[in-house]
């Protein structure tokens, strides 16, 4: 099948039109791949820092939907033909963690899979004969992944494949952010740090709790009126003052405080922005180095707290997430900046890289 392999790090993607996939082995499913967003993890995987993609040649792309190719021996829960968005996490409903009532928190092997491993610790990509890892377990710069069944989520008919397969990453982790792990109340106010793709949710997540502020926040000003247009209530151009001017302009800070940047500093920044008793909340892969957070602010019963994937369940929020695009409660279609064949994935990437786009898809259904 046609690939994007990642042979180096540092270095452009290589398309290959001869990495192998094995057949779905029990309990997995090969999915043909219809559109795969371009997010931040993929950068960071490519530039050697990502603690899930430490084993070369991979396959990036995590963030998918398509259709099923073919099932393998005891798959119950999808069929061949069905549209389905393939989500990050899918969890065994059988472990410890799933019979305590977090799912979020299984623990069977089948979470390996993050890794690039089947559950029989095993990979299905080969390139030149030797095994391929794919990214977070899925792998989607190709034609084809082969996932674990939990993983897949099926798509309503009226919902466009190229759009759905950014609620598997960059809509369930902001709005996520904002819904799980926050728990925003109406009428609060919210600093969001960080006007990129997942940034962008999580002002729509903000919107759908009833924020009655919605305050964002770019060291790039020209990613701001992306978000007044999904519903932000002001922007500002971040700098080193932004805690104290988002202080000043809210009588002592925000209710909630979303840093969507990675950045040790902006995390401690977004956290100093928040009122006495307020929340401040990490989104999206953590950065590489300490937060400096001051006692005396934590002391005022402040809490800081990370999240994971949108801190929530995808077989859960994905078909609550595709119901709201269906009814235009979410906007998907006003996310998507750039579309682009997988021949141009370097292009697409670079640009990305420059933080011109919100969310860039490769499209591999012509
Ligand atoms: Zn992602
Ligand atoms: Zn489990």
């Amino acid at each position: 099948m046609r690939a994007a392999v990642l042979t180096e790090f540092h270095a452009p993607l290589v398309l290959r039109d001869d990495v192998e996939i094995a057949d779905p082995g029990p309990g997995e499913v090969l999915v043909r791949v219809a559109a795969s967003g371009i997010c931040g993890s993929d950068l960071k995987a490519i530039d050697g820092k990502s603690p899930v993609a430490r084993e070369l040649p991979a396959v990036l792309g995590h963030e998918s939907s398509g259709i099923v190719e073919e099932i393998g021996a005891g798959v119950t829960m999808v069929a061949p033909g069905d549209r389905v968005v393939v989500a990050m996490t899918g969890h065994c409903g059988r472990c410890a963690g799933c019979r305590s009532g977090s799912p979020a928190a299984c623990r069977s092997p089948i979470r390996q899979s993050q890794l690039g491993r089947m559950r029989d610790g095993t990979t299905r990509l080969r390139v030149d004969g030797m095994a391929a890892y794919p990214f977070i377990g899925i792998g989607s710069f190709a034609e084809y992944v082969c996932v674990n069944e939990e993983m897949l989520v099926p798509v309503p008919d009226a919902l466009p494949l190229d759009a759905a397969c950014l609620l598997a990453c960059g809509v369930v982790t902001g709005v996520g952010a904002v819904l799980n792990t926050a728990e925003v109340q109406p009428g609060s106010t919210v600093l969001v740090v960080g006007a990129g793709g997942v940034g962008l949710n999580v002002v729509q997540g903000a919107v759908l709790t009833g924020a009655s502020r919605i305050i964002v926040a770019d060291v790039n000003p020209a990613k701001l009126p992306g978000a007044m247009a999904l519903g932000a209530t002001e922007t500002l151009v971040a700098d080193d003052a932004l805690a104290e001017t988002v202080g000043k302009a809210t009588d002592g800070g925000v209710d909630y405080a979303f840093d969507v940047t990675g950045h040790a500093g902006v995390l401690a920044q977004a956290f100093a922005a928040t009122r006495e008793g307020g929340t401040a909340v990490m989104v999206g892969s953590p950065p590489n180095e300490p937060i400096s957070v001051l006692p005396q602010q934590l002391f005022f019963n402040r809490t800081l707290k990370g999240c994971a994937g949108g801190g929530g369940l995808p077989s859960r929020d994905l078909p609550r997430l595709m119901a709201m695009a269906v009814s235009g409660r979410l906007d998907l279609g006003g996310l998507i900046t750039r579309q682009v064949p997988l021949e141009d994935i370097n292009t697409a990437i670079t640009s990305v890289r420059s933080g011109r786009e919100a969310r860039a898809v490769v499209s591999l259904l012509a």
